[in-house]
């Protein structure tokens, strides 16, 4: 048999590890600031609840959801995404019976079937939010200053956003839009791509952000939804645009930002950031005040954001590596393991050879492993109960009593602690 890692997949470790440790622990940080608290919903769920809350003819349910089937012959999806997995724990959890209003965050691999390509994976990760029970702006100018703090705290520059809203589904509001835009896209029907002139008919917002130049072009001068939108959904868009500004919140309207599902209203973003280059968001988010309607609840104010962890991790730096922790030398196996356990249990990192090589060699390895402080227990120390310490940074050796080791090496360490 031969093992091979299926496709579209990978294996993390080393500085690939360390960089998702770092953007996950920030998220952490910076997320609890705001009042956020963690939430693990399982990795597969009925696959009807993606259906339903993702939409159909979306390219995430028609062609990339990674389907299973169990041994019942019912249909499972691997999440591709997190929003319907929560809103399916607040409903059945009935966290919204407890508190006024809910704030969750979640890290975690999500999965897509489609053909592997260059830079996207079969699972891949995502870092998000979602914030249920308030309507006001105050509650989306609080979504996107959280994510500038984050982007801060792990150094990524010149934090940006694009916003936009895109309505309610009051007659005057996103659907007296649509018929404009149907309108405005119809006479420019033939210099539309062949997706789009479909979509005039199904999906006319979906037409605002074809990535085709040809439609480009011709969306250039559509109608801009924030102009139409109604007066409530007005209101709200430029109040969260005083919140931002009072912030000193950067951002840019786009009125070809938009969401092709009815149940997301109101405020849509995205993120980025001059590491990332303009042409790529970091992620997105806005407001789905009706999802919980597609899944027959009652309506709960919510919105949300999710963030691309892979690509996150591929820009930002890694600090300098400081030297860290303890290494043991010394060809006494009893003596070594007893000394290497209490440094351990005295809460030091601590490494040593296991094969107990040669001096020489465990001096280099200990060298290679980066840490702090080399302590040897050989032929010499043993006879006189001593252990010598070494400070790697000062080159400096000094003996001390094999039973007063712990304290001198929190003395030397302390002061940095
Ligand atoms: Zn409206
Ligand atoms: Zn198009």
């Amino acid at each position: 048999m031969k093992l091979k890692i299926v496709k579209g997949t990978r294996d993390l470790y080393g500085d690939d590890v360390e960089r998702f440790q770092f953007l996950e622990d920030k998220a952490r940080e910076v997320f609890s600031l705001y009042g956020y608290e963690e939430i693990r919903t399982p990795m597969f769920e009925r696959t009807e609840l993606f259906a339903h809350g993702v939409g159909q003819d979306t390219d995430i349910v028609g062609k990339e959801m990674f389907l299973l089937e169990d041994r019942r012959g019912r249909s499972m999806a691997l999440r591709p995404e997190m929003t319907a997995s929560v809103v399916r724990s607040i409903i059945t959890d009935n966290h919204m019976q407890q508190a006024t209003h809910r704030r969750f965050y979640y890290i975690g691999p999500m999965f897509r079937y489609e053909q592997p390509q260059k830079g996207r994976f079969r699972q891949f990760y995502q870092i998000g939010a979602e914030y249920f029970g308030v309507s006001t702006p105050d509650s989306d100018a609080e979504l996107l200053l959280m994510l500038r703090q984050y982007f801060k705290k792990v150094d990524l520059n010149a934090v940006s956003f694009q916003l936009n809203t895109i309505g309610c589904q009051n007659p005057d509001c996103r659907p007296a839009f649509k018929k404009n835009l149907v309108d405005f896209l119809t006479v420019q029907k033939e210099y539309l791509c062949e997706n789009c002139t479909r979509r005039i008919d199904t999906n006319p917002l979906r037409v605002l952000d074809c990535k085709e130049e040809s439609c480009i072009a011709v969306t250039k001068d559509a109608p801009k939804i924030y102009e139409h939108v109604c007066e409530e959904c007005g209101e709200h868009f430029s109040e969260l645009r005083s919140i931002l500004d009072d912030h000193g919140v950067v951002y840019t309207l786009n009125h070809k930002l938009v969401r092709g599902l009815d149940y997301y209203s109101r405020t849509v973003f995205e993120v980025y950031s001059d590491n990332l280059g303009a042409q790529n968001a970091a992620g997105g988010g806005g407001r789905y005040d009706s999802l919980f309607e597609v899944y027959g609840s009652p309506i709960i104010p919510a919105l949300g954001f999710a963030l691309g962890l892979d690509r996150l991790a591929m820009l930002i730096r890694l600090g300098e590596k400081k030297a860290d922790g303890l290494f043991v030398i010394g060809h006494h196996r009893r003596m070594v393991n007893t000394l290497v356990s209490n440094c351990r249990e005295a809460g030091y990192k601590t490494l040593y050879d296991p094969f107990q090589s040669s001096m020489k060699s465990q001096f280099r390895q200990a060298n290679k492993a980066n840490v702090s402080h080399v302590l040897i227990l050989g032929d010499d120390e043993l006879k006189e109960g001593i252990v010598s310490v070494k400070n790697m940074t000062t080159s400096t050796q000094t003996s001390v009593p094999i039973d007063r080791i712990i304290g001198h090496i929190e003395s030397e360490l302390s002061p940095e602690r």
